[in-house]
């Protein structure tokens, strides 16, 4: 049997925690890829793996994700990443966030926990019963936290910017066209903005309805989910899954930028080296779209008032430009470049 060691996503991860608790059913992971710039911070994802195999690779690979996204946010944070493994007989339930919640705060803060796939705020105020190393928490009108959302449509909305300045020439969204794949919570931030700078939308959904009220909000024009990766555009900006930058949509991408908030954009690395070779500008996914961990961060940390997480978040395109400077120096593609960024501010380069 193959031990965690060796595991394709296992990257030197400090410490990898198998919890069972078999009074509420509890199987979970708990992954700390790096503590090198402060506890490892990540939510925790409640899903049903087909094998448990899958769920620690999940916790490794998304560890380490979160180990380059805090460090290239600049926070105090190193990378950690939970997944509970459900099954039909293991459904959440009180007691197994509260048992959650134990595993975490016997970690003594080594690990801080907040929301990902299948966890809502709700849990996280069970989980935050039994520890204090937990964030994303509800908090007061005007205080620091709550939804991350608009924090990275603030975030990516600057990023396309940033985008569009160095790759049209352009100061301004007026007049350009964005397509924006999904009309959730990031994507509408999103529109929102440009539409007020006066840029043209195009949203696609695959839930219809959330497209058209979108749409109509901004002023835009719905495409269908095919389309919208075809778009001629200035913009195509991802905002809804993850994966897909793959070899057959990057060949018929009809946009000179690539610059959205859905995580994991490219398929795989080399579909970096894909995008650059078709003479397209990409902004790292982790990079442009960290604008919600910089708010639940400060929240964590309580270390920052809301003018401070907006003055941390547009330091974005600050960074955005440095990784682009040095894909140009070094010929490499800018994921390449933000991931060996990230590297180096994490000693491992
Ligand atoms: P959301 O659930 O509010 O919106 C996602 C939307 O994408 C939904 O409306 C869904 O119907 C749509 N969608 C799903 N498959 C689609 C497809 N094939 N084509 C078009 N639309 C499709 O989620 P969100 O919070 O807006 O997050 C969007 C992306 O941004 C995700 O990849 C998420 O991981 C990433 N992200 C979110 C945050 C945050 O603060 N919310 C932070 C960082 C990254």
């Amino acid at each position: 049997m193959q031990s965690p060691w060796e595991a394709p996503d296992f990257d030197d991860h400090e410490v990898v925690h198998f919890v069972t608790d078999a009074k509420s059913g509890l199987k979970a992971i708990i992954a700390v890829h790096s503590t090198h710039l402060g506890p490892g911070a990540g939510g925790v994802r409640f899903w049903h793996y087909q094998q448990s195999g899958d769920a620690l690779a999940d916790a490794l690979r998304l560890s380490r994700g979160m180990s380059y996204k805090n460090a290239m946010a600049g926070l105090p944070l190193g990378g950690g990443k939970a997944v509970i493994l459900a099954d039909d007989a293991r459904t959440k339930s009180p007691e197994m966030l509260a048992a959650y919640g134990r595993a975490v705060e016997r970690l003594g803060g080594s690990y801080v926990t907040a929301e990902d796939v299948g966890v809502s705020v709700a849990d996280l105020v069970a989980v935050s019963k039994v520890t204090k190393y937990v964030s994303g928490l509800p908090v007061a009108e005007g205080a620091v936290g709550g939804d991350p959302g608009p924090h990275t449509s603030y975030g990516v909305y600057l990023g396309v910017k940033a985008a569009v300045k160095r790759k049209l020439g352009r100061d301004s969204l007026d007049g350009l066209h964005i397509a924006i794949q999904g009309a959730g919570s990031v994507a509408g931030g999103l529109a929102r903005l440009a539409a007020k700078d006066g840029a043209r939308i195009s949203v696609a959904d695959i839930d219809q309805a959330r497209a058209e009220k979108l749409a109509a909000e901004v002023g835009g024009t719905v495409v269908s989910t095919d389309a919208i990766l075809t778009l001629e555009a200035d913009v195509l900006a991802p905002c809804a899954l993850g994966a897909i930058l793959t070899e057959q949509s990057i060949a018929a991408l009809n946009v000179p930028i690539v610059a959205g908030g859905a995580n994991n954009q490219l398929a795989t690395p080399e579909d970096g080296d894909r995008v650059q070779a078709r003479g397209i500008l990409y902004a790292p996914d982790y990079v442009i779209n960290a604008g919600g961990i910089i708010n639940v961060a400060s929240e964590y940390l309580g270390d920052a008032d809301q003018a401070g997480v907006q003055a941390r978040i547009e330091k974005i395109p600050g960074r955005l430009d440095s990784i682009w400077d040095e894909s140009e120096t070094t010929g490499r593609n800018p994921a390449a470049v933000a991931d060996a960024m990230a590297q180096r501010l994490i000693g491992r380069a």
